[in-house]
């Protein structure tokens, strides 16, 4: 099955907005199983609208369409899609009933513009939308003519272009449907079960060549790796009849990840560094305050970020980047301010010099803030050189300074 995503409107087109939605939609579409081929983006023009359903539904089997379901002049998506199909638009009960109770829940009388929600293209089931007025589109055609490689049958799925209202409408049914269709098309149910598992430390392409044998095509279940500001998530997807199979054919695999890359993974699922670290800290009662020199105050906001309750966050410094300043002067301030267990400390420039030369070291250390001897209150220091792109290095620098107090914690 080929999947193609087709974004809408002037504001994507335009350049004004940058379009997420096919973004996360692929990634949901490959959650299941799905390969998206095209992604096209088409401005709120009714002939163009037509022309690239037309072209999509001759090269791809399922058409996520996302844009243009609202009540306004610009809004054209039925109509396009009808018009491709070759039906007339209806109004849909059912749709109506939506639309006037989402209405009433916000107390309005629905005003008579809205109506025109309510149409669809004859034949085309409603998505239902929570939190939205404007219902989804979910079409189904027979093929007149078979098209080579593809499906007989062609589905077009249309959600509104608010992100937050398509996300909930997929999690709602977008994506339990496919899945049927997918187990219907199979002849077996199917059930698809992930777990995802992040490392830091290392870069794509290091961790990539630790894990040859199962970071490949024809392993399964499936992993795959992705790098994001220097953190890489593993991803394990496994597909079986039930949820038990998947998982009993993913564990081999995360056992296997576990043993290779041991200390470099710090956490599985929605776990950021941050989290980590707190709920180490909150277990065992310790308190910790940062100290940050040319971060922008980043390391401070992961942390207080941290969706770990706050327990162990006393507060941090936050220090400019131009001025000169030591670790140790950084652990006088903190301790003068803060009565905590650790003081995290990010020097990202060169010590005592004022300019970011970019191949000069910079540090991250952490101090046990209850000894009372400078040098000896020193757990780790660490030094790196300047180096990182421009738009990451600080990130970096904060995620390397967790991961520090991370693995001399743990
Ligand atoms: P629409 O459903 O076409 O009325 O879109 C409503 C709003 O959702 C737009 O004004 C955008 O701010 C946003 N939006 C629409 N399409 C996208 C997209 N593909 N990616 C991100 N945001 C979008
Ligand atoms: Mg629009």
């Amino acid at each position: 099955m080929r999947a193609e995503i087709i974004s809408n409107g002037d504001e994507l087109t335009s350049g004004k907005i940058l379009d997420t939605n096919s973004q996360w939609l692929s990634l949901k579409l490959a959650d299941i199983g799905i390969t998206t081929l095209y992604h096209t983006t088409v401005g709120d023009d009714l002939n163009a609208m037509i022309e690239v359903l037309r072209i999509a539904v001759e090269r791809a089997d399922l058409i996520l369409w996302t844009g243009g379901l609202g009540p306004t002049a610009d809004d054209l998506t039925r109509q396009a899609i009808a018009e491709c199909v070759g039906v007339p638009l209806e109004k849909n009960e059912e749709s109506l009933r939506m639309i006037r109770e989402m209405f009433q829940l916000r107390g309005h009388e629905m005003p008579k513009t809205n109506e025109i929600q309510a149409f669809q293209p004859r034949g085309a089931k409603t998505i239902r939308n929570p939190h939205g007025t404007a219902p989804g589109i979910d079409l189904t055609v027979t093929r007149s003519k078979p098209v080579n490689g593809r499906l007989d049958f062609f589905r077009i799925m249309a959600y509104p272009g608010v992100p937050a209202e398509m996300k909930e409408m997929w999690q709602d049914s977008g994506q339990q449907a496919l899945q049927e269709m997918l187990g219907q098309l199979t002849g077996q149910k199917r059930v698809l079960r992930f777990r995802t598992i992040h490392a830091f430390g290392l870069g794509e392409s290091q961790i990539e060549a630790m894990l040859p044998d199962i970071i490949n095509r024809n392993h399964d279940p499936k992993v795959g790796i992705t790098a994001n500001q220097a953190t890489i998530t593993l991803r394990i997807v496994a597909e079986s009849a039930t949820e038990e199979e998947c998982f009993k054919k993913i564990e081999p695999t995360a056992t296997l990840i576990y043993n290779t890359l041991g200390q470099l993974i710090f956490g599985e699922g929605d776990d950021r560094l941050q989290e980590v670290v707190c709920r180490k800290l909150n277990a065992s009662g310790k308190t910790l305050a940062v100290i940050e020199a040319g971060t922008r105050g980043l390391l401070a906001e992961a942390i207080a970020g941290s969706k770990e309750p706050p327990d162990c966050f006393a507060g941090g410094i936050v220090l400019p980047p131009k001025q000169p300043i030591d670790p140790d002067e950084m652990i006088r301030r903190g301790r003068r301010l803060f009565n905590v267990d650790y003081l995290l400390l990010v020097g990202a420039y060169p010590i005592g010099k004022p300019d970011r030369n970019r191949t000069e070291e910079t540090f991250t250390a952490v101090i046990d803030a209850r000894k009372t001897n400078l040098q000896e209150s020193i757990i780790t220091l660490q030094h790196y050189p300047y180096v990182g792109h421009p738009d990451i290095i600080d990130d970096l620098y904060v995620k390397r300074a967790i991961n520090l107090l991370r693995k001399t914690i743990s």
